[in-house]
Formats: structure tokens, sequence, C-alpha cells
């Protein structure tokens, strides 16, 4: 008997403590910060080419520093990973067991289907440019996916756009509305959202026109390395918006913002992310803190047309709310770019890991709620 634990492919993140192969096999592991002062992101292969005889019926997985993890306080029974043997179907787990060390630590545990062909487990469903790549083939030529510049460590960084959409267009400028998700790579429900809503947006049939440029992987490195990356070093994506920039993916999209508002009139920028591992109570918004009626006024707006659109199955309860959390830097996020930039309304949604309510997320769950976006933004006129 050999587990083989694999974190050798694009997006993987996992650090073992500790592999049993005697009579109760397990795998005790944790989310790699990285580098970064933030740990949560996992996602890990682990296999066992030569079972024992007799086999055993269980793996057991035990997560480790529980409390290290963003949002990784209380509510343990919210903290749901996801899991697929063999290249199937992902499958949610169920609540874990919560072990107390002696000194007050929980270790959550779950029982796996023994391992024998792969089994990958990760904190939610991935989202890597490949599942991006199977949208694009499924929305036939829709989407234009142009470079607009290099990542901090040479990656190329993609922009979709449905401009060949607007080639006949005649008269005034369309509206304006720019997409972004992962600017803090592991939040991969963001991901699941966009690609509902850039469906959406390419089977709609009427209305009135709309220039829709997207960012599908802001933070493309920490993506591919498996970062979770909120705070990532030497700066947060979503701190480094100010003039100038402190990023180098934040100066090419700021670029690319600019040249998409004199194609446009823009009309809303929405930022996708992902809360803290436990939250359950759906998705919510942050709302700049302002002094200007009117742009309180045009962001609430979009709040109300969001939140009625997603409906209870989706929105949280408190749905508008204000980033009040401490941060590390107090330098310029999106939003703040936005406004000062385009003033135009920018909002940034959370969309939870797990659950919404009592309800595990999927793929499904999280695509059709990015076509309710989708349909609540663009039926506005
Ligand atoms: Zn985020």
């Amino acid at each position: 008997m050999a587990l083989r634990i694999d974190d050798k492919f694009p997006g993987a993140n996992v650090r073992v403590l500790e592999r049993n192969e005697g009579a109760d096999p397990a795998v005790v592991f944790t989310a790699d910060p990285h580098g970064g002062p933030e740990a949560l992101w996992f996602d890990f292969r682990v296999a066992d080419d030569a079972p024992p005889d007799p086999m055993p019926e269980t793996l057991r997985l035990a997560l480790r520093f529980f409390g290290n993890l963003l949002g990784g306080y209380g509510n343990p029974e919210f903290c749901r990973p996801v899991y697929r043997a063999d290249g199937k179907n992902w499958l949610r787990l169920p609540p874990p067991s919560v072990r107390q060390l002696p000194d007050g630590q929980s270790v959550l545990e779950w029982a796996l289907p023994y391992p024998v062909a792969p089994v990958e487990i990760a904190l939610t469903h991935p989202y890597l440019p490949d599942d991006l790549r199977v949208l694009l083939q499924r929305s036939k030529g829709y989407w234009h996916e142009e470079a607009i510049g290099l990542t901090q460590r040479g990656n190329v960084l993609t922009r979709l756009d449905n401009n060949a959409s607007l080639a006949s267009l005649r008269g005034g400028q369309p509206r304006g509305l720019y997409l972004l998700a992962r600017q803090h790579a592991g939040e991969a429900p963001g991901s699941w959202v966009l690609d509902g809503m850039l469906d959406g947006i390419s089977r709609r049939k009427s209305g009135a026109p709309w220039r829709v440029w997207a960012v599908p992987f802001a933070d493309l490195d920490g993506v591919l390395a498996g970062d979770y990356g909120k705070d990532a070093f030497p700066y947060d994506l979503n701190r480094a918006w100010g003039k100038p920039p402190m990023r180098h993916e934040t100066l090419a999209i700021q670029r690319d913002m600019r040249r998409w508002a004199a194609l446009c009139r823009p009309e809303l920028v929405l930022d996708l992310h992902a809360p803290g591992l436990c939250e359950h109570d759906g998705f919510y918004v942050f709302q700049r803190t302002t002094e200007d009626a009117a742009a309180q006024r045009a962001d609430q707006a979009w709040i109300n047309i969001l939140r009625q659109e997603l409906g209870p199955e989706f929105a949280a309860e408190t749905f508008a709310r204000t980033a009040n959390y401490p941060s590390r830097w107090t330098t310029a996020r999106l939003t703040d770019f936005v406004r000062d930039e385009f003033n135009c309304p920018a909002l940034s949604m959370e969309i939870p890991y797990g659950l919404c309510g009592t309800a595990p997320m999927t793929p499904k769950q999280y695509r059709e709620a990015g076509r309710r976006l989708a349909r609540a933004i663009l039926s506005r006129w």
C-alpha cells in the first residue's frame, strides 16, 4: 500500500502533514499559504496504486489549522469541501466531524471512499483556464479573447469582449458592462458565476446593445499556482488600484478599462469574489461608502435589481454591506478606481464556497445565479 498525493497540476495546493497507512488510513492536511498572510484554497489528488488486501473501505481526511483559515472560526459544520473520484462528477462532503485537541484546536474530519482510482479533493469546484475554454467553445465565437498584457510573472493576461456582436451598430455608444473575477486567486465561486453570466449574455436574442468586457482571471499567476491570494504579497490585487497602480495586473486592467470606457457609456463594473470559509447566508455585495448622494443612489439602484433577480434562493438577507473589516492596505480598491475614473457604479459581490442557506452549491447553481445576474443587468433598459 502506498498512498500517493499529487499536487503537481494547475491550481493545486496542499500541505500534507501526515499520511497514515495502517489500519486507519488517513491524510492529515491543510491549505498552504504559499507565502501570503492568509490561507484557504486547497486542491489535491490522492490515489493508492497498490491497495492492501483486504482493502480499507474509507480514507480519513483530516483538515488541520481550521482556525487559521480565512473565515475558519465557529461553525465548522459549514465547511463543506468537494471531491470527485476518477474525474467523475464532483460531490460535496457532508458536515465534518470535529475533533478537539487538548489545547482547544479543532480538527475537521471526513471519511472518503478508499481512493483506488485518484480522488481529487478541493475547497470548492476548481475553475481554471481549461474550464473557460469549454465556455468559449459553447458560445460559438460570441466571445473574443484578447491579450491585454502580462502578469507579474510573465503569463499572458487576457480579456473577453463581445465587440463583434456590436460591429453593425449605428448611432450612439452602447451601454458598458465590465466584469472581473479572481482578483483573489482562490475565489473560484466568482469564476463559476462569471461563466454563467457570459453564457447568458451570449445567448441573449434581443434588447439594447451592451459592450461587455470581462477579465476572467485577474490574478492568473495565483490561479495557476494554486494560491489563495487574499492579501497576496507583494500587494493584494484589490488594494493595488491607486494611481499609479501597485501591481502590473492592475496597471494592464486599468488601461484596458479606459479603452472600454472610450467605446461605451459605462453603466456598471462588477467584481466577483468569495467570502470567508464558513459564510453560508448567500450572495451579497459590498457597497462603497460615499458622501456623493447621486453615486449612492446609482449603486443602490443596481443593488436592488441584482438582489431581486437573484431571489431569496441566492441573495443573502443582508444583501448590501459595507466593507469595514480591517485591511492590510489602505490603498484604492477597484471600486474606488472605477468611481474616480468613470463616475460609474462599481460593486464587488461575494459568492459563498459551500452553501447558500442550507443548499449545497454546485457549478449548475453558480451558473444559474450568473445567468440571473446577466438577465438583471442587460434587461435594465
Ligand atoms: Zn476577494
